[in-house]
């Protein structure tokens, strides 16, 4: 179902302590909005994930995994399974996060099986995606993006698609400070939807809902928020900070 979404990516930052005083802020600062059709996430690191959902109990912020290995088990060393995940009580994982790519090596095909472990086990699945600089210099970012939802995504039945939420990521716009003007961030979700018609039906592109993920700030969210596409944002820095990204909150 499509829902806005404000989804807070805190990368390996916040110990154990700095990760329940950030909930606990988030859960306070939350409590008396109106959040209808409005889902807050937060995705701490693995070690935290237990410490979170304690923390975020009977409240309206959901603590999620930012990563999961996909296989079942298996001598993986230093990698956790999606099982292992729902074991303790998560619900929804993100995956092809740009850092995942380039740093670790994520090709479209291991996301497609990462895709594939985590629904077998019941996750939601918040799928990062977003075009390089230079794709967009040479013109090439809607065949970029097309082709990472067709490699990782389009193997999928229809009914599936009631537990993705798509992540757009322009490369260049994540932790860098310049983001994709609102008109940018339409027009790439626009395409987006269009590409899902096409592949399956109008019924999975008006119903998925697609977040705009790169630099949003208190001072950008509201204009970017506001396009009839963007049904939120995937927050990395600015989420690290309660009155930041309770401000981002508001402007949903
Ligand atoms: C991210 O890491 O997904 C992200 C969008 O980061 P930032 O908001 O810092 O650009």
């Amino acid at each position: 179902m499509r829902h806005k979404i404000v989804a807070g990516n805190w990368k390996m930052h916040n110990d154990s302590k700095e990760t329940k005083t950030l909930i606990k802020g988030v859960r306070k600062s939350i409590k008396k909005l109106s959040l209808k059709n409005t889902r807050v996430i937060v995705a701490p690191t693995f070690v935290n994930l237990t410490a979170g959902l304690k923390k975020a109990k009977k409240s309206k912020v959901e603590v999620i995994a930012q990563n999961m290995h996909q296989a079942k088990s298996g001598a993986f060393t230093g990698e956790v399974s999606a099982s292992m995940l729902k074991s303790i009580g998560i619900q929804t994982v993100i995956l092809g996060h740009s850092e995942r790519r380039t740093l670790f090596g994520e090709t479209d095909v291991i996301l497609a099986e990462k895709v594939n472990a985590a629904l077998e086990s019941g996750l939601e699945i918040i799928f990062c995606f977003g075009e390089l600089l230079e794709d967009r210099k040479s013109e090439n970012h809607f065949t970029v993006v097309e082709n990472q939802l067709k490699n990782a995504l389009f193997h999928l039945e229809p009914i599936a698609w009631v537990n993705i939420v798509l992540a757009y990521e322009p490369v260049w716009a994540i932790g860098t400070g310049e983001t994709a003007t609102p008109e940018q961030a339409q027009e790439m979700h626009a395409f987006i939807r269009d590409v899902l018609a096409k592949k399956y039906n109008t019924v999975v592109a008006e119903n998925t809902s697609i977040l705009y993920g790169g630099s949003v700030k208190p001072n950008n969210a509201q204009e970017i928020f506001s396009k009839k596409d963007v049904d939120g944002g995937l927050i990395g820095g600015a989420s690290l900070k309660v009155e930041d990204f309770t401000e981002i909150i508001k402007a949903i």
